[in-house]
């Protein structure tokens, strides 16, 4: 009984404790009647922890906002063993051995609340383990960008069972819908990632038991800044006989924005032997780059790089930098079916909820301290040894960042 689209047609579920948050801040209520998603992010997530209820109380109040017509809720999966093996802002709980933990204390539990009764007319959209797989093809040896973690997650195979386990079980209730992260086009832009990871996501979609039936589709850009299209340059353009392609910015990537990425990674699934009418997701919260640094028009044709750097939309010192990005802005407001294939625009990250700490922070979340949340940082090999771009005085990952929030808005596209 799944629909095609199941943002066509559907309201779609604002979480309260998010909107409260918002609506304190000045200006806030510009956006707090907008859905985000709820992110599970560690186990204590599923009963509730302080300021944020449980998985249960959502499902009770989406209904309740649903009020008998079709509605859309939107729950992050996000608690891999060895989570997020290149970054340590949002490292999670679970160690890289820990997958029967994921399994019988994180999965399960999850999947049976989803799947009682009373939430049987909710589309329930799951968005399946960000920043892991994509890792496994761009962040091992022999990449110059090779951690440790991710090669250690590689060899014991459990980002590939925990996510198969994941899509089997949350796929066996008949009203949700999994889409399965695929970074964003400054990761898998390039032609070494971008085929080795739908062939990956196949891989992992037929994993513990799962089919591809058990997919609905796949979601660009979450938690990232990427634009949606660029309209000041294009990648078959040249200056002066050079490529765009060629330039600092562009890098060799495939592709200068998150639509056309989402489009070109549909039809590589579907090569890959996904489902012919799996559709995308879009994560626009926080990639709108408006505001007063936003370039009118292309730049000047002296040479590629002043060309692409004075035109480019995307602000961001490097396109690898990810975290609290300086200058970014609230995008396109949530859509349902935007483009061809792209099922909906969503906002994923909840707009002022930081990336990660700017300094070290003892918790007891799993967070660690990435310096690509520190604004002195001179990066590193998955950043071209950039600056991070990160804003100073940051909390925890997932923690309120009112400083961002209200630059967030400044900087929104369209303006709020
Ligand atoms: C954090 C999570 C948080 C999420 C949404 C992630 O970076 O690790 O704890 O729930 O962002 O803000």
């Amino acid at each position: 009984n799944r629909v095609d689209n199941p943002y066509v047609g559907a309201k779609q579920y604002v979480n309260p404790d998010w909107a409260a948050k918002a609506n304190a801040e000045p200006g806030g209520s510009r956006i707090a009647n907008q859905p985000t998603a709820v992110w599970m992010d560690r186990i204590a997530a599923i009963n509730g922890t302080p300021g944020a209820r449980g998985l249960a109380s959502h499902l009770d109040e989406a209904v309740r906002q649903a009020a008998g017509s079709p509605l859309t809720i939107q729950v992050v999966i996000y608690n891999l063993p060895g989570r997020d093996c290149a970054a340590l802002a949002s490292n999670g709980e679970l160690k890289p051995t820990e997958i029967d933990r994921y399994k019988t204390e994180y999965i399960d539990p999850i999947a049976a609340i989803l799947a009682r009764p009373a939430y049987a007319s909710l589309r329930i959209v799951t968005v399946v383990e960000i920043d892991s797989l994509p890792n496994l093809i761009t962040n091992v040896t022999p990449r110059p960008t090779q951690t440790p973690q991710c090669d250690v997650m590689k060899a014991n195979g459990n980002y590939v069972t925990g996510v198969g386990y994941a899509l089997a079980k949350l796929g066996a209730v008949p009203n949700t819908y999994n889409y399965i992260d695929i970074g964003h086009h400054g990761w898998l832009g390039w032609d070494d990632n971008f085929g080795p990871s739908a062939e990956l996501l196949f891989q992992a979609a037929n994993a513990s038991g799962s089919t591809k039936a058990n997919v609905h589709g796949f979601v660009a850009n979450t938690a990232n800044y990427g634009i949606l299209t660029e309209p000041n340059f294009s990648i078959d353009e040249s200056i002066n006989g050079t490529p765009v392609r060629q330039s600092k910015w562009v890098d060799w990537n495939r592709y200068t924005g998150e639509l056309p990425y989402a489009q070109a990674f549909r039809q590589r699934a579907v090569q890959a032997g996904f489902d012919a009418n799996v559709g995308m997701l879009i994560d626009t919260s926080r990639n709108g780059w408006g505001g007063t640094a936003r370039p009118s028009g292309p730049g000047p044709r002296t040479s590629v790089d002043a060309y692409v750097d004075g035109g480019r939309l995307d602000r961001r010192i490097h396109l690898g930098n990810w975290c609290n990005q300086a200058g970014a802005g609230i995008g396109e407001r949530p859509k349902a079916a935007p483009a061809a294939g792209v099922d909906a625009y969503v906002w994923i990250k909840p707009p002022g909820e930081s990336d990660g700490a700017s300094e070290e922070i003892p918790n007891n979340e799993g967070k660690g301290f990435d310096r690509m949340c520190d604004p002195t940082y001179t990066g590193n090999a998955r950043n071209g040894n950039s600056m991070s771009g990160s804003l100073g005085n940051a909390p925890l990952a997932g923690h309120w960042f009112p400083a961002q929030l209200q630059e967030l808005m400044r900087n929104a596209y369209p303006a709020l």
